[in-house]
């Protein structure tokens, strides 16, 4: 190498290093697509590894990379490009073994802003089947749906943030990814739309702690965010120091008018140990909720969903689906797939006949209802009792707050009387039993460990 371009080598490195220090992470993945060709005093010649990677570096790293080489070396340069999709020397090495970079490693939830001319397909966590257009309205989620569009910038009043609540499977997830893909589409090129779960947040912040990443952590969510989509909200409960940092995420967010929408099983109000400070900012734009969809619009769902899916359903069959499966709409979904697809393995139609068999072996299978045995089974199991030992007079630590637990689940999940679980419970008096129920909502609330003892029996029983 001549001595000049050693130089300009040199000069290039450095300003390559400054610039990296401002983002590492985000650097090294685009310039990993990226290498030095030459630097001479008036133009610096990049090779990039496609396009993509060209455009994005041109618009996100250029101006800074070029004004530190003009101060380390006085020189006002152009920059040319050479598209190479075979480097021999990235600047960059990736984290993650030279990973190519994909022709779009833009996601919804990435820094980056697409380039203006270009429509990349939407990410990974964001599902494409979840659109407005497949989101069939009815009384029951109209005013979430209209929300979601405004938020979406679609028209009508926009409310900042905007909560989305209503039990499992009704749909928030759905309208959360119809709002990204409306923002995405339709601003290509200007939002920079975060879509994320809360529980994902919790794990990313954290791990930006243990790394002493928050700078980075922190300009992705508050800085380089026009949109912020958080889904299910409630798992921040009791996470004191996530709640924190997202309520200042938010503020930051919220000041400048950026758009968020959050959404949650509950209410706001109702949200369990969540900071009280938190709880007035969620309520304080719009709280829209969803409820169980009516006989019309499960059938409409089924109509939109068998339509979705490629194949045929006459009315009858699907009214009868619509009022055979009323819970959510994610289960009315999986029973039409499953039907599809049973349908397909053995070439039977889906009619009415089909459907009334299919179906009626699905609810006998679901009515095997739970008793209080198979309660007490999953209690003394996790705890290794025996199952005498919560009808004895045993008062020892272990097997009393067994049998409390026992008599909470019980109370929740079967909705016995206080004097039935008396009974089943060693013949004890239902005072026992209220206080012992109570005993276990209180250190519900407190204590940890308890509600890591109640997940882990849940779990048990979903297992069954
Ligand atoms: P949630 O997030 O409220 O638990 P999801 O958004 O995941 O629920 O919805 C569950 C399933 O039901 C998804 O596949 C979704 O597409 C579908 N779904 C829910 N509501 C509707 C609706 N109104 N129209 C069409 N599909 C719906
Ligand atoms: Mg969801």
């Amino acid at each position: 190498m001549s001595e000049r371009k050693q130089r300009a080598r040199a000069v290039f490195d450095e300003a390559a290093a400054n610039t990296r220090d401002r983002s590492p992470a985000t650097f090294d993945q685009w310039f990993g697509g990226v290498q030095f060709d030459d630097l001479t005093e008036g133009v610096l010649t990049l090779r990039a590894q496609n396009e993509f990677v060209m455009d994005w570096v041109k618009t996100n790293f250029l101006p800074e990379l070029v004004a530190q080489i003009h101060e380390l070396s006085g020189w006002s340069v152009q920059v040319s490009w050479i598209l190479d999709p075979e480097l021999d020397e990235p600047v960059s090495v990736r984290g993650e073994a030279q990973r190519p970079v994909k022709p779009h490693p833009l996601t919804l939830s990435s820094s980056e802003p697409p380039p203006a001319s270009r429509r990349v397909p939407p990410p990974d966590d964001i599902n494409p089947r979840h659109t407005f257009s497949n989101f069939v309205v009815g009384p029951s989620n109209q005013l979430a749906h209209a929300a979601a569009v405004a938020a979406a910038g679609g028209g009508g009043r926009r409310y900042n943030p905007l909560f989305l609540c209503g039990g499992t499977g009704l749909g928030k997830t759905h309208l959360v990814h119809a709002i990204a893909h409306r923002v995405y589409n339709e601003r290509v090129g200007g939002a920079r739309i975060r879509y994320l779960s809360a529980e994902r947040f919790t794990n990313e912040f954290i791990t930006a702690l243990q790394h002493q990443r928050m700078d980075e952590f922190r300009a992705k969510y508050r800085d380089q965010c026009d949109l912020l989509l958080v889904d299910d909200i409630q798992f921040l409960a009791g996470r004191v120091q996530t709640q924190e940092e997202f309520f200042h995420t938010f503020n930051a967010l919220h000041n400048v008018d950026r758009q968020i929408v959050v959404t949650s099983d509950k209410y706001p109000q109702q949200l369990e140990r969540m900071e009280e400070r938190l709880v007035s900012r969620f309520a304080s734009g719009l709280v829209a909720d969803i409820q169980s969809p009516e006989l019309e619009t499960r059938v409409a769902i089924v109509r939109n969903k068998a339509d979705l899916e490629g194949f045929e359903i006459d009315d009858e069959v699907a009214v009868y689906l619509a009022q055979a499966v009323r819970s959510n709409v994610r289960e009315l979904e999986g029973t039409l797939i499953r039907l599809a697809a049973k349908s397909s393995l053995t070439g039977k139609k889906v009619d009415m006949t089909f459907v009334k068999t299919e179906l009626s072996a699905q609810l006998s299978h679901r009515t095997h209802t739970l008793s209080i045995e198979d309660i007490q089974r999953a209690v003394c199991q996790h705890f290794h009792l025996r199952t005498s030992d919560l009808t004895s007079k045993d008062r020892h630590k272990t097997v009393a707050f067994a049998r409390h637990v026992a008599m909470y689940l019980c109370k929740q999940r079967l909705k016995c009387s206080f004097p039935e679980l008396g009974r089943a419970f060693g013949g004890r008096d239902h005072t026992t039993v209220m206080s012992a129920v109570r005993k276990i909502v209180n250190q519900r609330e407190d204590n940890p460990d308890v509600r890591a003892h109640l997940e882990a029996i849940e779990r048990r029983l979903a297992a069954d």
